[in-house]
């Protein structure tokens, strides 16, 4: 159940009333709104909702009890219904303003990082992404540079001043890929590596969570709320397309799930046109229609010669592209109360 406090509510009595529960052997987790606090309490009996909630309303600084039938409770609108935004650096992900993150899918060599980088922070990207441990599909494709990319990674970060997000795709890697990572990025593949998100859950990292390919929103939303539960509540969603019965596009991107993500959760959401698509060509529209749905940014690849990139060429947005694209989501976003 969701306990939001009123206004008045002190620090001792937020200290009363986790320490109350806790007592009772229930999870406790706060958030604290500008206005209000509210007290997420994890582990209460269907059979002792009503009892408790009715105790709970009876105190001074208690304003409302909400009861949550949903699977997922921290990550759920109602515990923080003004929504959440991420400070990554200084680069507020959620609020008005939208984020870019843009780079290439995989690292490669540090001319090929660093020259993507200048060239992204230059255009207005916000965050530099690429990949040093690569999910894939085949055994026998290129898995990234590992700690090596990792490096240059920070590198560029040094030059440039842009955050950078990396994907982790192991257990016994997270430690290691946040010790440089800003944000660590979950990849589609792993969405249901529950070893991998409690793990993360552990860190305080910010979390790019993106979308199993063939996962249910509601699923999405359990695997967010196991990093919460484990106290890490910086979670960022990433739509980035499912698999339908249409193979004209890698992926299809699933557009309805940015308006659902918005009413389900507090978390801000991100678009992945890259993926969504697997075809640069499509990328900038799709981005577009993401922003208008209400996403709060978007994750682009981008590469300074796709025909030779060792993975995902196909969708990387060539420097002009990418430029071209910026531009237009510059005049989109006062449109939909945004700004870039
Ligand atoms: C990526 O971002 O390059 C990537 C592998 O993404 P996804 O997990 O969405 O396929
Ligand atoms: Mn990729």
């Amino acid at each position: 159940m969701v306990i939001v406090l009123t206004p008045q509510a002190t620090d001792k009595d937020i200290e009363e009333l986790t320490d109350n529960l806790k007592a009772r052997g229930f999870g406790v987790h706060i958030s604290r709104g500008v206005e209000r606090t509210i007290v997420g309490c994890i582990g209460v009996l269907d059979s002792e909702k009503a009892a408790l909630s009715e105790q709970l309303r009876a105190l001074p600084y208690v304003d409302q009890v909400i009861i949550i039938s949903k699977p997922y409770k921290l990550v759920g609108r109602p515990f923080r219904p003004e929504g959440t935004v991420i400070d990554v650096r200084g680069v507020k992900i959620g609020g008005e303003q939208l984020t870019i993150m843009a780079g290439p899918c995989t690292i490669e060599s540090e001319e090929q990082l660093m020259q993507t980088a200048r060239f992204v922070k230059q255009m207005g990207a916000h965050i530099l992404r690429g990949g040093a441990y690569k999910p894939s599909t085949s055994p026998y494709s290129f898995h990234g540079m590992g700690e090596e990319g990792l490096k240059l990674l920070a590198q560029a970060r040094e030059e440039t001043g842009l955050p950078i997000v990396t994907e982790v795709m192991d257990t016994r890697d997270v430690e290691l890929v946040a010790q440089y990572a800003d944000i660590l990025q979950v990849g589609t593949r792993n969405m249901t590596n529950f070893s991998l998100l409690k793990e993360i859950g552990n860190t305080r990292v910010p979390v790019l969570l993106k979308r199993g390919w063939a996962s249910l929103i509601e699923e999405w939303m359990q695997a967010a709320e196991y990093i919460a539960s484990r106290g890490n509540y910086n979670i960022i969603l990433c739509e980035r397309g499912i698999r339908t019965f249409e193979t004209y596009t890698r992926n299809t991107f699933d557009i309805n799930a940015i308006p659902v993500v918005k009413e389900l959760s507090h978390l801000p959401i991100i678009a992945d046109p890259s993926h969504g698509t697997g075809k640069a060509s499509l990328v900038p529209a799709i981005a577009a229609a993401a922003i208008a749905a209400g996403a709060d940014g978007i994750i682009v690849e981008v590469h300074p010669q796709p025909e030779r990139a060792l993975k995902d060429g196909p969708q990387s947005l060539r420097f002009e592209a990418f430029e071209e694209m910026m531009q237009k989501l510059r005049r989109l976003a006062p449109a939909v109360g945004r700004s870039l």
